[in-house]
């Protein structure tokens, strides 16, 4: 029995979509994974994660959780899932990259790397082993091969012995996770999966039929939202029957009617937004009570990672060296470490198209919204990236005229949401210029609704990926995208 299973649902292109089934839950793909670097999604609790985004995968990272609190205590605690109370799949990184990024002080052998914690400074230790120990106390769904990050500009020697020694650092990490998944050592481990699929299923239906309550909700809003206009109306023919020197408070109030009317029309395209999600959602829970009958081992599954830089031809070495290996699902690791965007499109140009059909392709590490539409572009299906959290605390939002930066004066005065045509619980809310005042107080609730509306813009940005890869139209799709993304674009975010 295999601990994933995985199946592509469309294709256009090289743009696919697929179905990957974990232990823990059913993932559309291509997907966005929102990174969780110390048990939790900064800023956004799993409440809004699970019942008003969907995700269905998040990460964890090796390196910090091993910081702290330590794999112990998150043993003892009865593994991630059960520590953080997040009960769908979890991805976690090897810890590798973190090992070469943070820290300065790092002995390289063969045998791992000795490091310094760059919270305390006190010597860690981390090998292929260690690494699958750690994830194997985290209990994770996917876990990644501990594998040597060279630095953006290593040459190509570097990056040879680089590869190769990572090559070796998979077979390894390959032997040592076999032995732990028969010794037991796994906390994620489900005896059952396929009854866990059914309970999630059973949640779904809930949800579903939430998000419908949600929906007539918001109609009944607008419907509220019509009458106070026809008063507004009323009101406005009084004003007009009063004196000359209440005109300007007329033209005031004419000016608030037609302010009202635009939210009123934002309103009606958000709900049709929402109608269109939940269309989707109906149809995806189909797709997923079909997918539920396939037996899977309950394990952890593993995946290959491939390197070799902007190299081609040890893309091609590291591809063939992984492959030998075989692992249940492949990464491409270190794009996005500062190489040009083009020598990143030209690798996954290449390489992703190359990786084995049959298994998911991960990007590590990716991306802006533009950099995520060209790489499914090229066969990627999976992606993760700090940046919708980030920028959330730097004031930074995306959406789908371009990235905001919310600091910015303009905003002061604007009532419209961060992004007018977002669904999102914030955008449905919020307005940019009560957000700023946030911001500028330092009020902490800034980031965190920053931070909730990028994740629900690259979660929603992927879902109309896959709606149009599905019904063909792609490549259509991802011209208008990338055009509309420029009309905001600011230089100074
Ligand atoms: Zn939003």
């Amino acid at each position: 029995m295999q601990p994933i299973e995985w199946t592509v649902t469309a294709q256009e292109g090289e743009a696919r979509t697929g179905i990957l089934r974990t232990r823990r839950s059913v993932i559309e793909t291509p997907v966005f994974m929102p990174v969780g670097t110390q048990g939790t999604v900064k800023g956004v609790r799993y409440e809004f994660l699970e019942d008003e985004m969907d995700a269905r995968i998040i990460l964890g990272n090796t390196y910090h959780l091993f910081l702290r609190p330590g794999a112990e205590i998150i043993r003892e605690m009865g593994g991630l899932h059960r520590f953080s109370t997040w009960n769908r799949s979890l991805l976690t990184d090897s810890g590798g990259f973190q090992v070469f990024s943070l820290t300065d002080l790092r002995k390289l052998t063969e045998e791992g790397v000795e490091f310094r914690s760059h919270i305390d400074g006190s010597k860690k230790f981390l090998s292929p082993e260690v690494s699958m120990e750690i994830q194997a106390a985290l209990g994770s769904e996917i876990v990644m091969v501990f594998d040597e990050c060279p630095p953006g500009d290593a040459g190509y020697e570097q990056t040879k012995k680089s590869l190769e020694m990572t090559a070796r650092w998979a077979k390894r990490s390959k032997d040592r996770f076999n032995e732990l998944q028969d010794a037991g050592m796994d906390t994620g481990f489900i005896e059952n999966p396929l009854s866990e699929a059914q309970k999630q299923l059973a949640d779904a239906h809930k949800q579903l039929t939430d998000r419908e309550k949600q929906l007539s909700d918001a109609e009944k809003q607008l419907s509220d939202r019509k009458k106070q206009l026809t008063d507004r109306e009323k009101q406005a023919t009084d004003s007009k029957k009063q004196l000359s020197d209440e005109e300007k408070q007329l033209l005031d109030t004419e000016k608030q009617l037609i302010d009202r009317e635009k939210q009123l029309l934002d309103t009606k395209k958000q709900l049709s937004a929402m109608k269109k999600q939940l269309s989707a959602m109906k149809k995806q829970l189909t797709v997923e009570e079909k997918q539920s009958t396939v037996e899977l081992s309950g394990r952890q599954a593993l995946f290959g990672i491939i390197q070799g830089a902007g190299h081609l031809d040890l893309r091609r070495q590291s591809l063939e060296l992984t492959t030998e290996i075989g692992f249940d699902g492949y990464a491409i690791g270190g794009l996005s470490v500062g190489e040009e965007k083009s020598v990143m499109y030209e690798v996954l140009e290449f390489l992703a198209h190359k990786m084995p059909q049959d298994a998911p392709r991960y990007l590590m590490g990716v991306g802006t919204p533009e950099d995520l539409i060209e790489a499914v572009h090229r066969g990627v299906d999976m992606f993760d990236c700090v940046m919708p959290t980030r920028n959330g605390r730097t004031g930074s939002a995306f959406t789908s005229r371009g990235k905001i930066n919310i600091r910015n004066a303009k905003f002061a005065r604007d009532s419209a949401p961060l992004d007018e045509e977002c669904p999102c619980s914030v955008c449905r809310r919020y307005s940019r210029s009560y957000i700023r005042h946030l911001y500028q107080t330092g009020e902490m609730l800034a980031a965190m609704l920053i931070s909730h509306h990028n994740l629900a813009f690259f979660l929603d940005t992927m879902r109309k990926v896959r709606q149009s890869i599905k019904l063909g139209r792609f490549n259509q799709f991802r011209k208008d995208f990338l055009r509309k993304l420029q009309e905001n674009e600011q230089t100074d975010v």
